[in-house]
């Protein structure tokens, strides 16, 4: 027999033996604290049993603490250490909220299975069972929903920034004769009716001698590094343009 402690631990050790097939190393780290609330939790419970209610380890059953000789009070106790946890961290993490549905799950199954359907085990025994059931099918209710919707958390979010796009402002080159996309990016390196068959460099636009860099630019990666990269390298091109039109046409 597995002493009280360790009888609700072991559904947690089972689903501990499988998650890191899954889970990335920092996931699993952050079971840490969560875990040690929840074990904190179990040892003050049983040291507040053991000093202060008289219960035979023979009869268990007999008392209120073991109703239908289950280990209510553990998994109680585990929904209550992820709740203080979460409310003194002010944010329910993945690891607790894993925590928190198989102890949910295992009082949704002890409640349904053995109170409500008074599903017992005959000869009389410890009906613990259902409260496992129930916990496995807390942890696939987690696995369920985090699959839907991806991770699930609250945290103290003061300023929420938000990237929906980008419109280059090109409308006032309409009519010019430099070349935009679809989109309105401007059009680089690409042979033109202007550019009368003259290789075009990357960065020049249809009409000669206007280059445009950086996020303007059709098929620019629209990062900083790129815009800065494009512009030290425009210059060797202008260099070059100019360079062209100071030689005298042969
Ligand atoms: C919300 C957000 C987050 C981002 N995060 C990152 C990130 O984390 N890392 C990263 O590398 N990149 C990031 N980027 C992209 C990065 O900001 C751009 O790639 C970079 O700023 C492009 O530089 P740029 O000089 O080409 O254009 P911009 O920085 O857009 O500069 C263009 C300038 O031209 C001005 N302008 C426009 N029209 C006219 C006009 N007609 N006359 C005069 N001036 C005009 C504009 O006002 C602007 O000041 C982010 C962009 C956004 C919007």
């Amino acid at each position: 027999m597995l002493p009280a402690l360790l009888r609700p631990a072991a559904t947690f050790g089972g689903a501990g033996a499988a998650l890191p097939a899954f889970l990335t190393r920092e996931r699993l780290t952050g079971f840490f604290v969560p875990l040690t609330a929840v074990f904190a939790g179990w040892i003050v419970q049983d040291f507040v049993v053991d000093r202060w209610f008289d219960v035979d380890p023979d009869f268990r059953q007999q008392s209120w603490l073991y109703w239908y000789d289950t280990d209510w009070l553990a998994a109680l106790v585990a929904i209550m250490a992820v709740l203080v946890l979460a409310l003194t961290r002010r944010r329910l993490d993945p690891a607790s909220s894993l925590i928190l549905h198989m102890a949910v799950g295992w009082w949704i199954g002890f409640l349904l299975l053995v109170v409500v359907l008074d599903w017992r085990m005959t000869p009389p025994r410890g009906d613990n069972w259902a409260g496992c059931l129930g916990m496995v099918a807390g942890m696939l209710v987690y696995f369920w929903r985090s699959r839907l919707s991806g991770e699930e958390s609250i945290a103290d979010i003061r300023n929420l920034f938000l990237f929906v796009g980008a419109d280059p402002a090109t409308g006032w080159l309409d009519g010019c004769g430099v070349t935009v996309d679809r989109g309105g990016f401007v059009v680089t390196g690409a042979q033109s009716e202007q550019n009368q068959g003259r290789p075009v460099p990357p960065l020049e636009t249809s009409v000669p001698g206007v280059f445009a860099v950086g996020d303007v630019r059709s098929g620019s990666v629209k990062r900083v590094g790129g815009a800065i990269g494009e512009g030290a390298q425009v210059v060797a091109a202008l260099h070059g343009f100019l360079g062209d039109m100071a030689k005298p046409a042969l």
